[in-house]
């Protein structure tokens, strides 16, 4: 039975693919391999391993690694590497495919290949050195047919006897990266081999072509990964630039699929518009060129349609085709149009899984010949690309001095992203007044710009205001000092500034523990992580006050100003005794990595007393997420993601779809990530807002945020809608340009933030960078109370805004409270939380989730 339905997939595959002849094996590889490939029988085929042909089935992420594990193990041309897990412990692995001979070498090869990205060193002879080339598939989960493509690459490298194999693996070690996405790549795989009929339904509505939410593109946690190489949120990201940075590849490929109507694209990408302004010129000019030519002639070999050079973004430093680019090597972006199932209707006949998956085999092909026959090229680029660097840097002169005062928390995460990007990052032994900013020594740090990574060092630091063109795939800006709200001034001094240099296993300071009390702890709430401590103590059952206003006090470390938001918790009205809390404080303060001090008297010596109605005690959240239906799954994600790594606090996520399920008297917090809630009701928004009358916090972000304007939550109101400068008439080839010129993609502002209000508290400046991707303009609140973070007037830090949506938005709100009988609605204008990276404006959304029910 299983071997009948075995031959109908396959018949019905090669009907629609155009197959002549049925032979098992030997037409997969006619399909798939130029008709001259020959291959060495002893090692398995893909369809030999899985018991399937490629094309008829989604490959299971563990068959993936199977496979891969097999050739390593047959093979003396194949090692596996694993390199990391993801959240759900799939294995993060990598095959190295070389030759015999390079292998028993490969460690000398890899020291070799180095000395091209270290300047002191210079390379003397180019044909002994390698091409290295990493071949990377399925950072988008539901894109699947390029991890089918990295089976059959890998099978052609490993099993190969032609000669263009073989000379391949004597210039070249591949690295073979079959799926960087593979919790998103078996989400979508599941769901696509579940629908799949028999016979196979082409029709595009079909639920195997429309996957549920919060479908496959994304990692566990509903993040793009494909943005995340500059942000390194998360683990996949974090255990492939530590293998990227062990190898330094000359050449990177990131495998896409595109809307199923259109065909294939290579880069060259857009020019000049969508190009990185640190990228030399001679990558996009020189290699992008050369290497295009070898696509080319590979896709029309074959007979594909594609386009270049048209569109795609190359810009944001947090693609896997982008960073590359930043790092002396080509990255190299391919779009396919997709099949999103096993086969599909489009506007051109039915498209095949099979197909798509033989169009990225070939573009591996091509790049591999490509990386091999330009291999001089390659080499030298990249050490020119850093030696040029440190010249440029040393030009620059300088560096950057940066450093939070008082929150070790920010200071450590962004010192551990400069590492891991491997910025060299010194730590200063003595003080320093920049741009009226005191930078104090422990807490103050420099960069220099003279290193090889000066390139990513403008990346970090430095703000981009001018473009070639008005039109972002994704974002204009991508300053990462500015998402962390990080202190930081350019250093234009002529003498180095000293100080040690700060390693991996750099860690801030560490504490001694705090000394028992018989009256209270206070734990400042400055601290990125103090939420942490909080949210441990509240579920120990511990009564925890904040303070409303800043005090001086005697403490064991003498006496200490402290300032809004200061966390207190008494000794002796507490349930459990004073061991078991001082237990408890320790034990909180540890795991969030900060302090507490321990106070014998409550009489404060300026502000209030720890006996003042101005400390006010907390509530416990209990929060529960929207989630489902047309919900943002990357804005509920970036909140799921930070409550359990930045603070551990569970969060209930119900589908709207259950919405009507769920018992509101266990919740007093909810949160509702961008969507526009159609869906929801009228007898659901009033059941809502009778819940929030009755003490519930609501938190809305970006349009979620307009449906609580619209359905009449609160008072708030719009602010003025920008207005187009129309020309009467113009050409209509130039109407993508005109209208991208008035969108907001991604880019950054200057707000001011009232640090006295709760939701600002843990603040020590007004000033505020945040970032916005919308044209949601919010008109700050009628109450002179209730508008806690407001736009600069003329806000632009970073990123391309046309003049009249600029003028517009300065004075507009960016966060506004509204009462609603005894609770409250928190709308944010902007997202706080934006992909992982904004540290800075984490902390009004914590400060929303803890401290939102108190004004
Ligand atoms: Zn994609």
């Amino acid at each position: 039975m299983l071997k009948v339905i075995h031959d109908i997939v396959q018949k019905s595959i090669f009907l629609l693919i155009g197959f002549c002849a049925y032979n098992k094996g030997l037409a997969q590889s006619d399909y798939f391999f130029p008709p001259n490939a020959r291959f060495d029988e002893s090692i398995p085929t893909p369809e030999e391993y899985l018991g399937y042909p490629i094309g008829t089935l989604h490959t299971r992420h563990d068959a993936i690694v199977g496979y891969m594990r097999e050739l390593a193990r047959i093979s003396d041309r194949a090692v596996l590497d694993t390199i990391g897990e993801t959240y759900e412990h799939r294995l993060l692995v990598v095959l190295k495919v070389t030759s015999p001979e390079n292998h028993s070498n490969l460690e000398q090869i890899r020291q070799d290949h180095l000395k091209l990205v270290d300047p002191a060193e210079s390379i003397e002879d180019y044909g002994s050195q390698k091409s290295v080339v990493l071949l990377g598939y399925n950072v988008h989960g539901n894109e699947p047919s390029s991890s089918e493509a990295a089976l059959l690459t890998a099978y052609y490298y490993v099993a190969g006897r032609n000669a263009e194999v073989t000379d391949a693996l004597d210039d070249a070690v591949l690295l073979i990266d079959p799926a960087f996405n593979p919790d998103g790549r078996d989400r979508h795989s599941t769901w696509a081999n579940s629908f799949k009929g028999d016979p196979m339904v082409s029709d595009p509505i079909d639920a195997e072509h429309n996957e549920m939410w919060p479908r496959g593109r994304t990692n566990h946690y509903w993040f793009d990964l494909n943005r995340d190489w500059l942000p390194l949120a998360h683990v996949e990201s974090q255990a492939r630039i530590d293998f990227y940075h062990k190898w330094y590849p000359n050449v990177v490929t990131d495998f896409h699929e595109m809307g199923t109507n259109s065909t294939y694209f290579f880069e060259p990408t857009k020019p000049f518009g969508s190009e990185n302004p640190v990228v030399p010129r001679d990558n996009y000019d020189g290699l992008n060129n050369l290497f295009a030519g070898y696509f080319h002639e590979a896709l029309d070999e074959i007979g594909s349609l594609y386009f270049t050079k048209e569109q795609y973004d190359n810009s944001y430093p947090g693609y896997g085709s982008t960073y590359p680019d930043i790092h002396g090597a080509l990255g190299l972006v391919f779009e396919q149009a997709s099949s999103r199932g096993h086969l599909q209707d489009s506007r051109m006949g039915k498209v095949a899984f099979a197909f798509t998956i033989k169009n990225h085999l070939t573009s591996s092909m091509a790049t591999v010949r490509a990386s091999v026959g330009e291999k001089e090229t390659l080499l030298k680029h990249m050490e020119n690309y850093f030696n040029s660097a440190v010249e440029e840097g040393k030009r620059a002169g300088g560096g950057w001095v940066f450093g939070d005062q008082t929150d070790e928390g920010r200071n450590g995460e962004f010192i551990d992203l400069l590492n891991r990007h491997k910025i060299e990052t010194i730590q200063l032994n003595e003080d320093i007044t920049l741009g009226g900013k005191q930078f104090k020594a422990g807490n103050a740090f420099y960069v220099p710009n003279e290193q090889k990574q000066y390139r990513m060092v403008r990346t970090m630091f430095e703000k981009v205001t001018t473009f070639y063109d008005s039109i972002f795939y994704d974002a204009s800006s991508w300053t990462a000092a500015l998402t962390y709200n990080m202190p930081y001034e350019r250093y234009t001094g002529k003498a180095a500034l000293r100080g040690m240099t700060i390693d991996e296993n750099y860690s801030g300071s560490t504490y001694a523990s705090v000394p028992n009390s018989n009256y209270a702890y206070l734990i400042e709430w400055d601290e990125y992580y103090a939420p942490k401590a909080l949210h441990y103590l509240l579920e120990k059952g511990i009564y925890v006050n904040t303070a409303f206003k800043p005090f001086s006090i005697e403490t064991n470390d003498g006496v200490k100003d402290f300032g809004y938001g200061t966390l207190m918790i008494p000794v002796n009205r507490q349930e459990i005794n004073s061991n078991l809390l001082h237990g408890f404080v320790e034990e909180a303060t540890d795991l969030a990595g900060i302090r507490a001090y321990s106070v014998n008297s409550g009489y404060s010596s300026s502000g209030i007393d720890l006996g003042s109605g101005n400390f006010r005690t907390i509530r416990q959240p209990k929060a529960l997420m929207l989630i489902g239906g047309n919900v943002s799954s990357l804005e509920a994600g970036e909140i799921w993601h930070l409550l359990d790594t930045k603070v551990g606090m569970p969060v209930t996520k119900v589908m709207t779809s259950n919405v009507g399920r769920i018992d509101w008297a266990k919740y007093n917090t909810l949160i509702l990530p961008s969507a526009s809630y159609g869906g929801l009701g009228k007898s659901t928004i009033d059941r809502i807002k009778q819940w929030v009358r009755e003490g519930g916090t609501v938190i809305t972000l970006r349009n979620a945020t307009s449906w609580a304007i619209r359905s009449k939550f609160v008072n708030a109101k719009f602010g003025d809608s920008p207005e187009r400068d129309t020309p009467e008439r113009m050409n209509y080839v130039t109407a993508r340009e005109f209208r991208g010129s008035n969108a907001i993609g991604g880019s950054m502002y200057m707000t001011d933030v009232d640090i006295t209000h709760p939701l600002g508290f843990g603040y020590t400046q007004r000033d505020l960078p945040v970032y916005r991707n919308h044209s949601i303009f919010m008109a700050p609140s009628e109450d002179p109370f209730n508008t806690v973070v407001k736009y600069k007037e003329n806000p632009l830090l970073g990123g391309y805004v046309n003049k009249t949506n600029l003028e517009k938005l300065g004075g507009t709100a960016s966060l506004i409270v509204s009462g609603l009988g005894r609770g409250n609605v928190i709308m944010f204008a902007d997202n706080p939380n934006f992909r992982g990276m904004w540290y800075g404006t984490n902390k009004l959304f914590f400060n929303a989730l803890f401290l939102g029910n108190m004004f």
